[in-house]
């Protein structure tokens, strides 16, 4: 995917940090934003500028992120890699302040120096260690950290099971169990939760037709008799769906590879706003037209034009 040129996709880094700080004050524990893949797509340097006044810490997802924006100087927060270790040396993650999260009694001892966290299975099966080895993986490692991945409430319990008596730091809960005390622990882990209504992508209606018989490459035909075009596709990240048209909610009727038609009313006309996300509609309205995940909604989103930052 490219970004077009004719996509605005303007980001609300206010909204993000008021997010973040919300986070925090209903769950009352530790937030630590996860700000992997760029932040979603938001760009992580930027998120970490505008939140860390209301974050704990940051989550990358490896330690080669943090590094590449130099995380440790604009976030001013400690910064734990929750994905599987991209180095076996410890002195790679002390050297830009990045605790690694290990997963085997072998990653514990090799990165012991640079005070790893022990990611846990509970559930994922992929990257974390298995309940019966967790107690050799800890003293491996002298580790005060552990964490799991939950998607239910019982991974959490299951955390504090087989962490029990063990004086641990804990945490669990990511954007879907925020509301779920018993996943809070001592921390959360909000990626999701951090960026919803933060962005504001939009494109300029570049064509306005009457409709005449079937239309396109599929041949679709209009409702409202009218369609138009934008010049973004689905080499943009663009797929058939919703959008919001002077304050209605229209369809994406057909998207082709860098122009896609949009459904019109009556009063719509050329260089109208065509909003694919934001005043309104939300992300998870847009994922579930385009049949996917949100985060996977959201990426597509902050990535599909030129990027640009709102306080
Ligand atoms: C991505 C990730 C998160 C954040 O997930 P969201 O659903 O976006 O909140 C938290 N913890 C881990 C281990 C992750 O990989």
């Amino acid at each position: 995917m490219t970004p077009s040129p004719h996509v605005i996709v303007r980001i609300d880094l206010a909204r993000v940090r008021d997010n973040v700080a919300a986070i925090r004050r209903e769950t009352g524990v530790e937030v630590w934003p996860v700000i992997k893949a760029d932040a979603y797509g938001l760009g992580a340097s930027h998120v970490a500028l505008a939140v860390r006044e209301v974050a704990d810490g940051f989550c990358v997802f490896a330690l080669r992120e943090a590094a590449e924006i130099e995380l440790d100087s604009i976030g001013r927060r400690p910064i734990i890699a929750i994905g599987p270790p991209d180095s076996r040396n410890a002195a790679d993650f002390l050297a830009e302040h990045v605790r690694p999260a290990v997963s085997t009694a072998d990653e514990a001892t090799a990165l012991r120096a640079a005070d790893p966290l022990l990611a846990v299975d509970t559930g994922m099966q992929r990257f974390a260690c298995p309940a019966e080895h967790v107690a050799a993986a800890l003293i491996a490692g002298a580790i005060r950290e552990a964490f799991t991945h939950a998607t239910r409430v019982e991974h959490a319990e299951q955390l504090l099971d087989i962490t029990r008596d063990r004086d641990l730091k804990l945490h669990a809960a990511a954007s879907s169990l925020l509301h779920e005390p018993a996943a809070r622990l001592h921390a959360t882990r909000p990626g999701i939760a951090c960026y919803r209504g933060a962005l504001d992508v939009s494109i300029r209606l570049h064509d306005v037709r009457a409709s005449r018989g079937p239309i396109g490459y599929t041949g679709f035909v209009t409702e409202t008799g009218r369609h138009g075009v934008i010049l973004a596709g689905y080499s943009n990240g663009l797929k058939p769906g919703i959008c919001l048209l002077n304050g209605a909610r229209r369809r994406i009727l057909e998207v082709g590879m860098q122009s896609s038609y949009v459904e019109l009313g009556p009063g719509d006309s050329v260089g109208d706003s065509v909003v694919l996300v934001g005043r309104g509609l939300r992300e998870s309205e847009v994922a579930a037209a385009w049949q996917m995940g949100e985060h996977q909604a959201m990426l597509h989103l902050s990535c599909c034009g030129q990027r640009t930052y709102v306080e």
